[in-house]
């Protein structure tokens, strides 16, 4: 059952209730390693869920263009100080509808159309936003791309600068989304200053690791610092920028008026509430655990034969070739997911096979640790990958089915905020 319980609903639309609470089960049952992916706290789903969606607040505490917002302006207020005080921060905006948008006004506040804008390619492990070529950000402005290293699959930030130097882009950014080792900021920031270029680091994917402690953090190096709130963070559906005072203003006036209208007010309390929570002790053993989580699981994956991009991870995600597996990405996720072990089909760097259709997998370790998964389980988590892998190449269905049940066996032990079991 959905928790918090869902009567009134399944009173008035009992075909939309019966999907969301199959919906909670399916997260309940499954192994869920999409590394982007998390389960919130249920107090986090009771702020998403409140009144406050009703209302709008176009505009900043204390300057707003709507009346009634005594007890918004204290909320997005204590969403803001939360995170500066987490993050240590100067400025922090929290209204970005998502990580897409808060990179968007990135680009508004610093670039005009066709300005030079340097990112990690996609395939690379970077995000769309960072100017890939079907993202509004590699169409209107000109993208600059830098690779990882064929041989290391890390980032040679020789080959940064050389390339910086070269074409001397306005914007850099570091960060991505399919990255499984530390991000150099200090590295990062010397080179964007030697080019005169803004440095943002999109801490996306790794900004609860960051929070609690095990990701070094780019506070003091990056000018901008953009996240989503719901990845490691284990927020709600949402984004900050965090910014040096120099650019607070440029941000929010990008955020608002220059992209969005009126904020989620239920996310923003949402975002609130996962911040306290991610100040706690508690969080930083969670992010630790996290690490220590995927770099077991890495090793573990490995002595099954497993090809990892970078041979290991840093953070809480595992990119994996799977050519000397005999079968490509997305018929294993595919197999995987019956199996009961949801993961994404993703491209590898220098990937020979089509984005649609590539030659790996990214998995990752935040969610699976939420729900209080060790180091202990992460050899049977490889063993089921490895059999369910096998099964797919073979179209063994039987086995696939058979680890299915032995995935929800083991998770029928590790409870699962937003929901319970009979
Ligand atoms: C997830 C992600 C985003 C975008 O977030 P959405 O909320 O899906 O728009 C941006 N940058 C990076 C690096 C990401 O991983």
């Amino acid at each position: 059952m959905h928790v918090p319980p869902i009567p009134t609903l399944t009173a008035a639309d009992p075909q939309l209730a019966a999907l969301i609470e199959s919906e909670a089960k399916r997260q309940h049952d499954k192994l869920r390693m999409i590394a982007s992916e998390n389960y919130v706290s249920t107090a986090v789903l009771e702020a998403s869920g409140t009144v406050l969606t009703n209302k709008y607040s176009e505009g900043y505490a204390g300057k707003r263009y709507y009346e009634g917002q005594q007890f918004i302006d204290p909320i997005e207020t204590l969403a803001i100080e939360r995170a500066r005080a987490l993050f240590g921060v100067d400025h922090a905006n929290v209204q970005p509808y998502s990580g897409s948008p808060a990179n968007l006004a990135v680009y508004l506040a610093f670039l005009s159309p066709g300005d030079k804008v340097m990112g990690m390619a996609l395939p690379m492990g970077g995000h769309l936003t960072h100017g890939w070529s079907v993202s509004a950000t590699g169409k209107w402005f000109t993208p600059v791309r830098y690779q990882v290293s064929r041989e290391t699959g890390r980032i040679d930030l020789d080959e940064v600068r050389d390339l910086a130097l070269r074409e001397r882009p306005k914007v850099i950014f570091c960060g991505g989304t399919a990255v499984p080792r530390t991000i150099d900021f200090p590295g990062f920031a010397e080179i964007a200053r030697e080019v005169g270029a803004i440095l943002v680091a999109d801490i996306a994917h790794i900004a609860g690791l960051v929070a609690g402690g095990a990701h070094p953090s780019p506070v003091g190096y990056a000018d901008v610092i953009t996240t989503t709130t719901h990845k490691t963070l284990r927020g709600p559906r949402g984004a900050m920028i965090m910014t040096t005072a120099e650019y607070a203003s440029a941000i929010d006036k990008a955020v608002f008026p220059g992209l969005q209208g009126g904020p989620h007010n239920h996310t923003t309390a949402s975002i609130a509430v996962a911040l306290k929570e991610a100040s706690t002790e508690d969080f930083r053993r969670y992010a630790h655990q996290v690490v220590a989580n995927a770099q077991a699981l890495a090793a573990a994956m490995v002595e099954r034969g497993f090809e990892l991009s970078s041979g290991g991870t840093d953070n809480h995600l595992i990119l994996a070739d799977l050519t000397s597996k005999g079968i490509a990405g997305k018929p294993a996720a595919q197999a995987l997911d019956r199996a009961g072990i949801e993961l994404n089909y993703n491209t590898v760097p220098y990937d020979t096979r089509k984005p649609f259709d590539p030659s790996g997998i990214r998995l990752g370790a935040a969610a699976l640790t939420t729900r209080g998964l060790t180091e202990q389980q992460m050899p049977q988590v490889a063993a089921w990958m490895d059999e369910a892998v096998s099964a797919a190449v073979k179209d063994d269905e039987a086995t696939l089915d058979r680890i299915a049940g032995e995935v929800s066996d083991l998770l029928a032990t590790y409870p699962m905020p937003g929901y319970a079991s009979a």
